[in-house]
């Protein structure tokens, strides 16, 4: 048992700035896999490019991209550093994934 004074010096949780202007059903760990899916089925294509430059020639293929960047904002993403960072952040909730101290704190300040 800690004493109230202990209490009282205990951290204070402070919000990411990363991630405050998230909406909450994309912050929901439960929806992790609901919005991943609705971001790979926005970007997937039947084409089977093999160098990169045709992909990128492929106008089918960058419609499927805007397609995605246009999801993404309608999830309330501001830019793509937000969403890699959301999406580590979750594979720590979700699928339990272990990572070292200091890498965490780098991920939660987008670094
Ligand atoms: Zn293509």
């Amino acid at each position: 048992m800690i004493t109230k004074e202990q209490a009282e010096n205990l951290p204070k949780y402070t919000p990411s700035p990363m991630f405050k202007d998230l909406p909450d059903f994309v912050k929901d760990p439960k929806n992790f896999y609901t919005i991943e899916n609705k971001l790979l089925k926005a970007i997937r294509s039947t084409c089977n490019h093999e160098e990169v430059v045709e992909w990128h020639k492929c106008k089918k293929c960058q419609k499927k991209v805007a397609n995605r960047q246009q999801k993404m904002k309608e999830y309330g993403f501001t830019s793509p550093q937000q969403y890699f960072a959301w999406k580590q952040v979750m594979d720590i909730i979700v699928n339990k994934k272990k990572v070292p101290v200091k890498e965490n704190e780098n991920i939660v300040k987008g670094i």
